[in-house]
C-alpha cells in the first residue's frame, strides 16, 4: 500500500489506515513497512456491492438529512490535505442552518448503542479535513447506520477530539517511518479472526 500522493508524491494516509492503526498497530506495520496486503479482497467486495445498493438507496431519502437541519449537500467529495498527511473521500458534505458543516458516512451496519473508536476516529478525520478545505467551522459529524433503519447518530467535533485524532495520525507515521514494529493488541478475541494471525508472534 502506498502513502505518497500520487500527483504532488506528498506523504499521506487515509482514514481507513487510521482505522486499522485503531484496530490493532500492528496492521499498519504489516501494510506499509512489510507491504503484506490483508487477504480479504473477494470477501470484501461481496460486501461493498450489497453496501453500495443499500446506500444508494438510503441516500435518496432527503427526511434523513432535513431531521438534523441540512440545508445543502454534496456527495463523495475527495478531500485530501498535504499539512494533515491524510486524503480521502467522505459520501456527503453536509452545510447546516447555521452555516456550519459536517461529514456524513453511511455504514451497513446495526448501531450498538455507542460508537467504535474506529469509526468516531474516521468522522473526526473526516471533520478536520472538511474544516481544513472550505475554512468553514465543523462541530459534528453523523454516521447513518442503515441496518439499525437507517439510524442517524450525531458524533459531536471539538478542537480537542480534533488534536487527539492528528496525533493518532502522527502515531501512523512513525511505525512507517522508523518501521516501528507495535505491541500486539490486547484483546485476543481481535487475533483469532485476523488475516495476519499466523505471522504475528
Ligand atoms: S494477530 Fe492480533 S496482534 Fe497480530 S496483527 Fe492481528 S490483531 Fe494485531
Amino acid at each position: 500500500m502506498e502513502v505518497f500522493n500520487e500527483v504532488t508524491a506528498a506523504p499521506m494516509i487515509t482514514p481507513s489506515d487510521v482505522m486499522e492503526y485503531c484496530f490493532c498497530p500492528r496492521f499498519v506495520y504489516f501494510m506499509h513497512c512489510l507491504k503484506i496486503p490483508q487477504h480479504e479482497q473477494r470477501r470484501y467486495k461481496v460486501i461493498l456491492g450489497r453496501e453500495m445498493h443499500q446506500r444508494r438507496l438510503v441516500r435518496n431519502r432527503a427526511y434523513l438529512r432535513k431531521k438534523i437541519g441540512c440545508v445543502a449537500k454534496q456527495e463523495d467529495v475527495y478531500l485530501a490535505s498535504e499539512r494533515l498527511k491524510v486524503r480521502g473521500r467522505v459520501d456527503e458534505v453536509l452545510t447546516l442552518k447555521d452555516g456550519s458543516l459536517a461529514p456524513l458516512d453511511y455504514k451497513y451496519a446495526e448501531y450498538k448503542d455507542y460508537i467504535f473508536k474506529t469509526l468516531r476516529i474516521q468522522t473526526l478525520l473526516y471533520a478536520g479535513l472538511i474544516r481544513e478545505t472550505y475554512s468553514r467551522p465543523v462541530q459534528q459529524g453523523f454516521i447513518c447506520f442503515i441496518r439499525s433503519s437507517n439510524k442517524l447518530v450525531r458524533v459531536p467535533v471539538s478542537a480537542d477530539d480534533l488534536a487527539e485524532t492528528w496525533k493518532i495520525v502522527d502515531q501512523v507515521f512513525e511505525i512507517i517511518y522508523r518501521d516501528f514494529f507495535p505491541k500486539k493488541t490486547r484483546s485476543r478475541r481481535k487475533c483469532s479472526d485476523c488475516t495476519y494471525k499466523n505471522i504475528c508472534v
